[in-house]
């Protein structure tokens, strides 16, 4: 188990700072606040556990938190109709019988309504934690109740975490024969740990910018020995996950945690891609004013566009109240930015990982920490000056607020159908390479989701659709098409 704590991930502890689910906060409470403090204390791995047909073909932190649980996957079901739509066109075909997947995600309720779909389609799950604060435990302890193989907890150590992973992929007698994978770590493991593993692999399915970027890397090397779905650049995760989620959940985070008010306050963003084009419209909404630090032109140009007035991070950072940081780069904000802002300043974080503020700077002796709230810690200078750190500089929206089910219906909604295009495609249409989500699965996702705002769609006419050169089912934008 040694060795599963060293192992060294491309981005080093990247695993911690892996974006956390609203379980993740114990701070509120309108959901996962069942807790049974009794077994807080045992290892999820020390403890005996069946569910109710007898199966312990699982690992969870506690399996009587299952019925609580369901009724969280309940929730999340109102808001994902189009996943729950997909799982009624699709249960007939079984498109993923035969499937067998081993997946890592955040484990919340909204994952489970995904993985629930895939176990109707056909396919048999094995999943762990992308993250390990993540966890919703109640939600886990659920799907191992309905016999989903689940090795995950909230509070994982690291060791735990490649525990969890390894558990799903080395077992007797069953092999996967499809990833889905959220950071690249899963990916990592089987590439390290069981490379013949990929012999049976028809497909990876990957979400997230980091993974992504890993399978370019290793596609770049010709290393990949298998097709890859990237999900994260399909337009109906990136332009939605990306930006409408962020616009609904950086105030909620911010203000979950400092009750703060934002009307006249000053803002800095860092960063005006998708994430910063989301928080920003939101504070400007209410009333905040918000200054925009960028390294593109183009982005800067649209952030001047937009009405932001674009700075450098220390020409404000004296003055504002709050600085965001959504770059997905790292260093951003640094212990001689930390070092100047004013007294009460809060400073957190919406890009991917922790290493966008330098968190580790202010670990110095002369600083002092005051936890004041679950996620909320007081950086104290000699001088009596309080920086406000948020959730230690890992994703502020999940980790102390909750995100919006409907977006990542969407999200899901593209997972299952690349992980359908990958399992049925046919021999030699996907090579040992990274590939987008056909853009006509992108619209379709899309289409589905319709429904729930009562939206008509404009049918071409045959004229039109001439006119245009399209096929009047689409595909409707060609793939350079920026929306
Ligand atoms: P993006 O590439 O569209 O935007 C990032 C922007 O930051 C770019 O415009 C880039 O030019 C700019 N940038 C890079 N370094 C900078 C620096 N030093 N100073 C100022 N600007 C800089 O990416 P995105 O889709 O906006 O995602 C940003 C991050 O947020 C990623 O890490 C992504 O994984 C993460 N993300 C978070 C959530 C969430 O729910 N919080 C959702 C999706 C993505």
């Amino acid at each position: 188990m040694q060795e599963f704590t060293k192992f060294p991930t491309k981005t080093g502890r990247r695993s911690l700072s892996r974006s956390i689910s609203q379980s993740s906060t114990d701070s509120y409470s309108s959901a996962a606040s069942y807790t049974d403090s009794s077994d807080d204390e045992v290892s999820p791995r020390e403890k005996q556990q069946t569910n109710s047909k007898g199966s312990s073909n699982f690992c969870v932190k506690n399996i009587k938190q299952a019925e609580f649980g369901r009724r969280e996957i309940e929730i999340a079901e109102q808001d994902m109709s189009a996943l729950i739509s997909l799982r009624k066109r699709a249960q007939g075909e079984k498109p993923l019988a035969g499937a067998k997947i081993v997946g890592c995600t955040h484990i919340t309720a909204q994952t489970a309504v995904l993985i629930e779909t895939l176990c109707a389609l056909g396919a048999q799950c094995r999943w762990a934690a992308c993250n390990i604060y993540s966890t919703q435990n109640e939600v886990a302890a659920a799907l191992a109740e309905a016999g989903v193989a689940v090795f995950a907890w909230k509070g994982e150590s690291e060791d735990d975490f490649w525990w969890c992973i390894d558990r799903c992929v080395n077992v007797d007698g069953w092999q996967p024969n499809m990833i889905l994978d959220d950071g690249g770590d899963l990916t990592h493991w089987v590439y390290k740990k069981y490379p013949s593993v990929f012999k049976k692999i028809r497909g990876i399915v990957e979400e997230s910018v980091t993974g992504v970027h890993r399978l370019y890397q290793l596609s770049k090397a010709g290393k990949l020995c298998v097709p890859a779905m990237n999900v994260n650049d399909s337009v109906t995760k990136q332009k939605f996950d990306n930006l409408y989620c962020c616009r609904e959940s950086i105030l909620d985070g911010l203000k979950r945690t400092t009750d703060v008010m934002f009307g006249g306050k000053q803002v800095v963003v860092c960063g005006y891609g998708e994430v910063g084009k989301g928080c920003c419209a939101a504070l400007k909404a209410l009333g905040a004013i918000v200054y925009v630090t960028e390294i593109d032109p183009i982005c800067a140009l649209q952030a001047c566009m937009d009405g932001f007035r674009v700075v450098k991070l220390s020409e404000v950072i004296r003055q504002v109240d709050v600085v965001i940081t959504c770059t997905g780069n790292k260093n951003v904000v640094t212990r001689e930015h930390l070092d100047r802002m004013k007294n009460s300043c809060i400073v957190c974080n919406m890009g991917h990982s922790n290493t966008e503020i330098d968190v580790t700077s202010l670990r110095t002796p002369e600083l002092t920490w005051e936890r004041v709230r679950s996620q909320v810690d007081h950086v104290i200078w000699p001088d009596g000056k309080r920086v406000v750190l948020l959730a230690e500089g890992r994703l502020l929206n999940l980790s102390c607020s909750t995100v919006p089910t409907f977006v990542l219906s969407i999200t899901a909604t593209t997972q299952a159908l690349a992980l359908i295009e990958l399992y049925n495609a046919p021999e030699g249409r996907y090579k040992q390479d990274v590939y987008l989500l056909p853009k006509k699965m992108d619209e379709y996702v899309a289409s589905l989701h319709l429904p729930s705002f009562d939206a008509h769609l404009t049918e071409l006419t045959d004229d039109q659709a001439k006119y245009l050169g399209l096929n009047k089912n689409g595909p409707f934008k060609p793939n350079y098409y920026r929306y």
